[in-house]
């Protein structure tokens, strides 16, 4: 076997891998529709990136710099994912937070950019929110960069 097949091979095993992994930990989403019904209830942008994985462009969505105190919910079911103690600025242009509720997303691999990237869904309805990186703040010194138009502010009552 030349170095380069056996390369290929490996690569492969760890596609494959990784394919069989997502199948794991993507549960099924309680809320279920078909494509043409997101695509009443959500508006272009949101079906973009919600239910093809697309992304903004940095620094146009305005929850990029919401600082009031409240919770961030998935614009597609209202799930509640982040609250304002968990979010900072990164500086990427993207609404970032450190941390999120409790079992409120699911995380997937993506090759999108040839090198695999986490991928993370609203669990409730599988709407893609954004991605994970490892160069966040502490304590968890995890990134979640959302996608803004996916999400919906609901200020704290004063
Ligand atoms: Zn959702």
């Amino acid at each position: 076997m030349n170095k380069r097949s056996f390369f290929q091979k490996i690569l492969g095993l760890i596609i494959i891998n990784n394919f069989i992994t997502i199948k794991k930990i993507m549960a099924e989403p309680k809320v279920k529709k078909t494509d043409a019904e997101w695509k009443k209830i959500l508006t272009p942008e949101e079906y973009d990136v919600l239910r093809k994985e697309g992304t903004e462009i940095a620094f146009t969505n305005a929850l990029n710099d919401e600082k009031r105190e409240g919770n961030f919910y998935c614009v597609a079911c209202n799930s509640k994912l982040f609250s304002s103690s968990m979010k900072y600025d990164s500086g990427t242009g993207w609404p970032s937070f450190f941390n999120t509720y409790p079992n409120s997303l699911e995380m997937k691999t993506d090759y999108k950019l040839m090198y695999p990237r986490t991928e993370y869904h609203c669990a409730n309805c599988g709407g893609h929110q954004g991605h994970l990186f490892d160069d966040g703040p502490k304590p968890t010194g995890k990134r979640y960069c959302n996608n803004g138009v996916c999400l919906k502010f609901i200020p704290e009552k004063v």
